[in-house]
């Protein structure tokens, strides 16, 4: 056998593995589905676009009725829903779509209707845009949700690991620059909830009720003694936080540290 041989080889099984996988991409992650709610027709051409541009497939629905028979028509991946919308409004179609479905859902709201991104979030939207907002962002806050709609169908991590930040889910134990830590069973509990989706937002009242177990009111402020603990004990600054931001009127997210160069 000629050296060369063997090269050719090697060659041909890589391009035939790439093929493989090609395939294997087009079977199961065919072009994404994507409902986009919004009756003011220059910001639902414009998102169309940009959404089409990045090989997303988009419904366009001008009113709360025409989304609904759409869904009902369809299956999507991800759904774009404007608030203020005519004929049913943004948060009945929401309500109407969680009765059925898990879908992601991005709500857009006006500026400032603090009130209304809550009362979405807790309507069951996993994300919400203030307009007016870049498209650029919006396609940025679609591909995260697909990527959490995907690793939500995977087995949940046992361990997750973010640098110095290491949470060890199944055996109950944090370690911050491997020093194990001393959370309470509360802490730890809110950590890990915060932790497995980064960049999500979640409400105060979501937090107490996957943290503390019930729902009454009164106790979304203990949440945020809670995160104040919880964040003296990973050293993350609230001023400059690393791990913990708060999303003022709102609640809590976490985000992964970018790694550090070098
Ligand atoms: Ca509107």
């Amino acid at each position: 056998m000629y050296p060369c041989e063997g090269r050719f080889q090697g060659l041909d099984f890589a391009l035939s593995d790439l093929f493989a996988q090609y395939r294997r991409d087009m079977m199961t992650n065919p072009a994404r589905r994507i409902l986009l709610v919004e009756d003011e027709k220059a910001i639902r051409d414009a998102v169309s676009a940009y959404l089409e541009r990045e090989g997303y497939w988009v419904t366009p629905a001008a009113d709360g009725e025409i989304a609904l028979t759409e869904f009902e028509k369809h299956r999507f991946d991800v759904v774009v829903l404007d608030l203020m919308l005519p004929k049913i409004s943004g948060e009945e179609v929401c309500r109407s779509i969680r009765d059925t479905s898990d879908v992601p859902i991005i709500m857009l709201t006006a500026k400032g209707e603090t009130e209304d991104r809550i009362a979405g979030l807790e309507l069951g939207a996993d994300d919400y845009l203030v307009k007016p907002f870049s498209p650029r962002e919006l396609v940025a806050r679609v591909r995260a949700l697909l990527r959490r709609a995907r690793a939500d169908e995977e087995p949940q991590r046992d361990r997750l690991d973010f640098g110095d930040l290491v949470i060890d889910v199944a055996g109950h134990k944090t370690f911050l620059n491997g020093e194990e830590l001393d959370l309470t069973a509360s802490e730890f509990k809110l950590l890990v909830t915060l932790a497995r989706y980064p960049g999500r937002v979640y409400t105060r009242m979501e937090l107490v009720e996957k943290v503390l177990g019930y729902d009454f009111e009164g106790y979304e402020r203990t949440i945020d003694s809670h995160v104040k603990n919880l964040r003296a004990k990973i050293h993350d600054d609230p001023r400059e936080p690393r791990f913990i931001w708060t999303v003022h009127g709102v609640g809590y997210r976490f985000e992964a540290p970018q790694a550090e160069e070098g």
